[in-house]
């Protein structure tokens, strides 16, 4: 049976369909997905901060955009703040760490769009996060269940819709925190992550995952890559950064909308890559 993942090189990708959702191209009426032209473009964390800065850019850029959102009404008034750019905004109510939730937006989002072209894993948390020495377990377990296995199960569940563009995307937001490479007790980036080390040990965790599933996925058209946004004023950090959240989107919307010839399995931020 041939496979209906993009493929480049000719490889089989069918084993994917063993994922959790049935062939998306079979939920939808041929008539309903003809009206979705636009790319379809998933945000989740997109109610507030840079989320919600990349969910604005990519309905500018003339995207279907997914605003993933929690909490409901949080996400209805940042939906209802970004309908002035585009109709093409649409509230997804989904939860990363939350299993039913995430099952009921991947279904959501197969019923009423049936396929997905760019999924931007933005949602985090850095609370609970304190020197090695200090750090607890109970507040890392929670920092690792939102920031990795939210983003490994979100991408899991949209996976098989993703399968249904001709030019996938997939971009994990991270932070240069999260590097090993940038181990200089030195330099700011490191003495933050010896700070906040649950949520940098976080972030390199999800590094991992996107060399891994870039790898994995290497002969398909399917993209993923890290972002760094920077240090960005949000409420994440007390609104500390020294960076807008429009700057900080910048570098998240380039790895999300890349050509064909583009990257896959890196890490960037606006200078170029950032080391592992
Ligand atoms: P933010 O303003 O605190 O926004 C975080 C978003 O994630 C909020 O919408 C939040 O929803 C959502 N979220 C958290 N847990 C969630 C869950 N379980 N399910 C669904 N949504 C959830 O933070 P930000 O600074 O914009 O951060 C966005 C991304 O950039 C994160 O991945 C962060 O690690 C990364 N980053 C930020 C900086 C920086 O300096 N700000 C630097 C490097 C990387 P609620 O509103 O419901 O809480």
């Amino acid at each position: 049976m041939p496979s209906m993942y993009p493929t480049r090189g000719g490889a089989d990708w069918a084993f994917l369909a063993d994922a959790r959702l049935p062939n998306p191209a079979a939920l939808v009426p041929a008539m309903l997905r003809r009206m979705t032209n636009h790319p379809i473009a998933l945000v989740t964390g997109a109610n507030k901060g840079i989320g919600r800065e990349v969910a604005r850019r990519l309905a500018e850029l003339g995207k279907t955009v997914l605003v993933g959102a929690r909490d409901r009404a949080r996400g209805e008034a940042a939906v209802a703040d970004l309908r002035a750019i585009t109709p093409n905004v649409h509230l997804i109510v989904l939860d990363t760490t939350d299993d039913t939730s995430l099952a009921r937006a991947a279904k959501d989002v197969a019923e009423r769009f049936g396929r997905l072209d760019i999924l931007v894993n933005n949602a985090a948390i850095a609370s609970g996060s304190a020197p090695a020495s200090q750090q607890t377990v109970a507040a890392m377990r929670e920092l690792f269940a939102t920031n990795v296995f939210g983003v490994v199960a979100v991408t899991q569940a949209f996976l098989p819709l993703l399968a249904g563009s001709p030019s996938p995307r997939i971009v994990n937001v991270s932070t240069s925190l999260g590097s090993l490479q940038l181990a200089d007790p030195d330099t700011a980036v490191s003495q933050q992550a010896t700070q906040w080390f649950g949520y940098a040990a976080s972030k390199t965790a999800l590094n991992a995952f996107t060399v891994r599933l870039a790898s994995e996925l290497r002969a398909t058209a399917i993209k993923v890559n890290s972002a760094c946004p920077g240090f960005v004023a949000t409420d994440l950090n007390g609104h500390r950064g020294h960076r807008t959240v429009q700057q900080g989107a910048d570098i998240v919307v380039h790895l999300a909308t890349l050509p064909a010839d583009g990257p896959s399995g890196g890490f960037f931020n606006d200078a170029g890559r950032v080391p592992w």
